[in-house]
C-alpha cells in the first residue's frame, strides 16, 4: 500500500529529518531487541543443558557418586538426557561400591590368617620349649599359609574372570568324558567315607573352556564333600536335553536353609565362617556362577537342611545329538 501526499517544500526538510531520526531509533531498537531477545531465548533454551553439564561434571569430578541430577523437565529431551545420566551414575556407584566391598572383604579375610601366623611366630619364639611345641606352631602356621595361598589363587582367578570373556579358550569336546576324568582325578581333602557315584550320559558334546569348567566341577565336588554326610553319597550326573545339558552334583549332607540359598552365590558369603580346618572363604560358588554364565549357562540349587543339596549347572548345547 502506498500513500502519496503533497507537503509544502519548506517543511520537507524537517519532516525528512524526523523520519530519518525515527527510522534510526527504530532500527537501533530492533537491533537491540533482536540481539538481547536472541540472547535471552538461547540462554533460556540452553540453561538446563548448561546446568546439566555443570552438575554432571561436578558429580564425575567429585567424591560423591550418590548425587543425582535434579530432573525438572522430565518429559522433554533434556529430562531424558538427565535420566540417562542418573542411570549411568547409579550403575557406576553400584560398581564402585561392590569393588570397594570386595577389596575390603578380601583384606579382612587375608588379615585373619596373617594375624594368626604372626601371633604363632611370637608364641613359638617366646614360649616353645620342646620339639613338639615348635612342630605344633609350624603346623598352625602351615595351615594358615595354605588358607592364604588358596585364597590368593582364588582372588587372582576372580580378577581374571572380572576382565571378561576375552581370554576364554572355548573348544568343542566330549563333556561327558571330560566330566568323568575330572571326577576320577578329584581327591577329597579328607576321607570321611563318602562315595562318589557317576551317572553320566556318554558323548555329550559341548563348547566350553576346559580350564574354567574344571574349576566348576572341582568346586562343586569340594563343597559336596565338605558339606556332605559322613559315609554318605555324592551323585554326579549329566543329562542331555534338546538344546542344553544339565550337570548335577548332589549330596546328602547338611543342606542349605531356604533363606541362605539366596546368599550362597555371593562373594565371601559362608553359612558358617568358623569352620576351622577349611580353606574356603566363600568365594567358590560366586566363581562357579560367573563361569557358568560366561558359557551362556546358569547354576541353581535345590536343598533342604539335613537332607542335602543338589547343584544343577545348565549349559547350552549347540549339537544335542551324538557326534
Ligand atoms: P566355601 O569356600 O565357604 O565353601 P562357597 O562359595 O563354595 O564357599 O560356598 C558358600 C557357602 O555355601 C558355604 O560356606 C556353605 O555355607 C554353603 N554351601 C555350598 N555348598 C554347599 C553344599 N553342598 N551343602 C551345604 N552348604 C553348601
Amino acid at each position: 500500500l502506498m500513500i502519496r501526499g503533497i507537503i509544502p517544500a519548506t517543511i520537507t526538510h524537517h519532516v525528512l529529518l524526523g523520519i530519518v531520526v525515527v527510522a534510526v531509533i527504530w532500527l537501533l531498537l530492533t537491533i537491540f531487541i533482536g540481539v538481547f531477545g536472541a540472547d535471552y531465548i538461547s540462554r533460556r533454551t540452553f540453561r538446563p543443558i548448561k546446568a546439566l553439564t555443570e552438575k554432571a561434571a561436578s558429580i564425575s569430578s567429585g567424591d560423591n557418586l550418590s548425587e543425582r541430577i535434579n530432573i525438572e523437565h522430565s518429559s522433554d529431551e533434556i529430562g531424558e538426557l538427565a535420566e540417562t545420566f542418573n542411570d549411568m551414575f547409579a550403575r557406576l556407584e553400584d560398581s564402585f561400591e561392590s569393588e570397594k566391598r570386595f577389596v575390603s572383604d578380601a583384606s579382612h579375610e587375608l588379615r585373619t590368617p596373617t594375624t594368626i601366623i604372626l601371633a604363632e611366630c611370637a608364641r613359638a619364639k617366646k614360649k616353645a620349649r620342646t620339639k613338639e611345641d615348635f612342630i605344633a606352631s609350624l603346623n598352625n602356621i602351615e595351615e594358615q599359609s595354605n588358607k592364604m595361598a588358596h585364597m590368593i589363587s582364588q582372588l587372582l582367578s576372580i580378577t581374571r574372570l572380572d576382565q571378561g570373556t576375552a581370554h576364554m579358550r572355548m573348544q568343542e569336546a566330549d563333556f561327558s568324558a571330560f566330566l568323568a576324568v575330572c571326577c576320577d582325578e578329584f581327591v577329597p581333602a579328607n576321607d570321611r567315607g563318602i562315595k562318589l557315584n557317576m551317572q553320566i550320559e556318554p558323548h555329550i558334546y559341548l563348547t566350553f573352556d576346559p580350564g574354567l569348567m574344571v574349576r566348576v566341577i572341582q568346586n562343586l565336588l569340594e563343597n559336596a564333600y565338605k558339606y556332605g554326610r559322613d559315609n554318605g553319597n555324592i551323585i554326579v550326573a549329566l543329562k542331555r536335553h534338546k538344546a542344553s545339558a544339565s550337570l548335577f552334583v548332589i549330596d546328602d549332607g547338611i543342606g542349605i536353609s531356604e533363606e541362605d540359598q539366596q546368599y550362597i552365590f555371593k562373594r565371601f558369603w559362608q553359612a558358617d565362617p568358623s569352620r576351622g580346618e577349611d580353606l574356603g572363604v566363600g568365594l567358590g560358588l560366586s566363581m562357579v556362577k560367573q563361569i557358568c554364565e560366561f558359557h551362556g549357562g546358569n547354576i541353581t540349587v535345590i536343598s533342604s537342611p539335613d537332607e542335602g543339596s543338589s547343584f544343577i549347572v545348565t549349559l547350552p548345547a549347540k549339537q544335542p545329538t551324538n557326534k
